[in-house]
């Protein structure tokens, strides 16, 4: 397990160790017996990427892990990373049929099972084809990147990732934090796709270090633009650049680079017994929230509409109250409160009147957007008035430059990992389409 070296010290055990025990292979085989193998397998038509998943459980009931992890393979390249942080009683869960009994299978718990098994046992492997189709950029490797990479490699694309961090992974590996989502388990799902050939060149920040027009110079058939939506969000009201207002997606960050010995810990802006307000009602909030309690401090999360509008999923949000964060509902923040440039409250309106909560942290969680860095040094790349890539059905996903293709939150908006995964397999084979169909042209 990661080395935690940023600890909870308010609450004994509240720490970054994952919170969420996996199935011991026992109780993973006697799990996946339960599955009735529906005729009409609803969980599969409530996975949006729509994994096999009655193919998969039967082969684990039997005991094969290796053949359930190659039944998974065929459309997910993040087993581990799903089988942790999909919304699954939204989808494969709540669509089994034994969930309307309360008995329903744990399929996220068995995927994340058979992904583990198979990374720590080394059981299945990935036919590597060929490099003969085509060479194809892949700007970004959050889990569109990634998927247009695994797919495209699968199918004997050379494929090149250019990413702006030093460390593949996107939201996975700097936003998700590891009490959710270990870095180990992406690092392994990032290894097993390099194994498939893919390349990744990292610290390079496409439309700074190199220009989309210049990767066509080199060659590139295609590219990918999977950025993700880098800027949060900004509160517009009076005292916004007071010290202790920062963004809580940059917050979560710092953790992870923290804890690989990347930055030291006073760039963690988080300290014991901080007064620490978390503004949303996300999931992004409640990561910041409980990651703040971990920290030591003492968390209140501020949301402008009630309980039943939360927008983060119940079990994070239910997850944030055990840990002990407390929420102001119906609050709208009118003034960021300060003195001598340090923040010391915020100012809010609720249905009773006005009020200043102090504190002397406030982090943002209201959202982010589209950075404009590709589009701004690439002709031709149209976007939408709120900054989205404007992408066409045929090829799928190409933007209105040809040849440059865009999936994942940069043209849907912030969503989830499965839903960037879903279209970013779409667009794999709308790139996989216009190459061969490019290809076909140059020999003609
Ligand atoms: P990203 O994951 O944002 O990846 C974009 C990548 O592009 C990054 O690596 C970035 O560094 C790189 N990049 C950007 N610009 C450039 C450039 N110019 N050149 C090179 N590289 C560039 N979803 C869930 O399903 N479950 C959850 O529990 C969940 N929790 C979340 C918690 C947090 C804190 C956040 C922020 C999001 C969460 N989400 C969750 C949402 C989910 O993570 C995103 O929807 C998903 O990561 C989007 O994938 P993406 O590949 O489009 O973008």
């Amino acid at each position: 397990m990661t080395d935690i070296k940023v600890n909870g010290l308010n609450e004994p055990g509240l720490t970054f160790h994952e919170l969420e025990q996996g199935f011991t292979i026992k109780e993973a085989i006697t799990e996946a017996g339960r599955c009735l193998n529906c005729a009409k397998p609803l969980c599969r038509t409530g996975c949006p990427i729509d994994n096999d998943i009655p193919g998969f459980i039967y082969a684990l009931s039997r005991g094969n892990i290796g053949e359930a992890r190659e039944i998974i393979a065929e459309r997910s390249n993040l087993p581990a990373v799903c089988g942790r942080v999909c919304p699954h009683e939204k989808q494969c869960e709540g669509h089994c049929v034994l969930a309307k009994k309360q008995q329903g299978i744990k399929i996220g718990k068995l995927e994340r099972f058979i992904a583990d098994f198979d990374a720590a046992m080394h059981l299945s492997r990935d036919k590597v084809p060929a490099k003969i189709n085509g060479k194809v950029a892949v700007i970004g490797s959050g889990p569109a990147g990634l998927t247009v990479a695994g797919d495209l490699a699968k199918q004997g694309f050379n494929v090149v990732v250019f990413e702006a961090e030093s460390e593949p992974g996107g939201v996975l590996l700097y936003g998700i934090p590891e009490y959710r989502l270990p870095k180990k388990v992406v690092r392994q799902e990032i290894e097993r796709i390099a194994s498939l050939g893919v390349t990744f060149i990292t610290n390079c920040l496409v439309g700074v270090n190199i220009t989309v027009d210049q990767l066509f110079d080199q060659g590139f058939d295609a590219v990918f633009i999977g950025t993700g939506t880098a800027l949060a969000k900004g509160l517009d009201i009076p005292g916004k650049d007071l010290m202790g207002v920062i963004q809580a997606t940059y917050f979560l960050r710092t953790i992870v680079l923290y804890n690989d010995g990347k930055i030291d810990r006073k760039e963690v802006p988080v300290y014991k017994d901080d007064q620490v307000l978390i503004i949303g009602g996300g999931n992004v909030a409640m990561d910041a929230a409980r990651s703040a309690l971990r920290l030591g401090a003492r968390v209140t999360v501020v949301y402008r509409r009630t309980e039943s509008d939360l927008t983060a999923l119940r079990s994070e949000y239910e997850g944030a109250v055990a840990e002990g964060a407390a929420f102001c509902w119906q609050a709208s923040p009118l003034a960021f409160i300060g003195k001598e440039g340090m923040l010391t409250g915020l100012e809010i309106a609720t249905p009773t009147g006005k009020t200043i909560l102090p504190a002397n942290k406030v982090l943002l969680a209201i959202g982010s957007r589209p950075a404009a860095r590709i589009v701004s040094t690439t002709k031709g790349i149209e976007v939408n008035p709120a900054g989205y890539v404007i992408t066409k059905q045929t090829p799928y996903g190409m933007t209105t430059l040809k040849g440059v293709f865009a999936g994942g939150d940069v043209v849907h908006q912030p969503a989830t990992v499965v839903l960037a995964m879903k279209e970013a397999k779409r667009v794999a084979k709308g790139i996989a389409a216009y190459v061969q169909a490019k290809k076909l042209l140059e020999e003609c």
